[in-house]
């Protein structure tokens, strides 16, 4: 089976950066996606396009292809008072309210320093700025379920069973 719109997509991967320094990899864990989807990376998607299980590739992607430049504007400073007495610890990370996310989406903040006084928070991407380098192997291709297109992901067996309740 090719890989098509709706299709779901099971791979194996690992991400490096432009120094060949091992980012991130699923190990034994099962990760796919919905193909035609748009919750991967438009360049990820492109170079699985009809290809069938088996297939293995590596794609290099620009900062503009994948999590774009490191942006000064999202490092901000925060009085901890505005924490309201919460546990914080370095690398925690968060999403704003909702509302307070722009329409580029919703940011993820992570504490990147932790003052008396104040917090830094730096709401660009780990992989801001980087050009990165996935080396893929497609598992398995098969159409996604009625649910896994509704909920936007695939499941796996030994799965926690959950709702989405919008
Ligand atoms: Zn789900």
């Amino acid at each position: 089976m090719k890989i098509s719109h709706n299709s779901a997509v099971i791979f194996n991967y690992s991400i490096k950066d432009e120094h060949g320094t091992l980012l991130e990899s699923n190990a034994n864990e099962h990760v796919g996606y919905i193909h035609g989807s748009g919750t991967t990376l438009p360049g990820f998607e492109a170079a699985l396009d009809q290809k069938e299980a088996g297939y293995t590739t590596t794609i290099v992607l620009s900062p503009e292809e994948a999590f774009g430049h490191h942006d000064e504007s999202l490092i901000i400073q925060v009085p901890i008072d505005d924490f309201h007495g919460q546990d914080l610890s370095l690398n925690m990370e968060f999403v704003m309210d909702e509302g307070e996310a722009d329409e580029a989406g919703t940011i993820v903040w992570r504490i990147s320093e932790l003052g008396d006084e104040t917090v830094t928070l730096d709401g660009n991407h780990p992989y801001a700025g980087k050009t990165l380098t996935f080396d893929i192997e497609v598992k398995e291709v098969r159409t996604a379920t009625d649910e896994e297109l509704e909920h936007g992901h695939l499941h796996f067996e030994g799965d926690e069973h959950h709702h989405h309740d919008n």
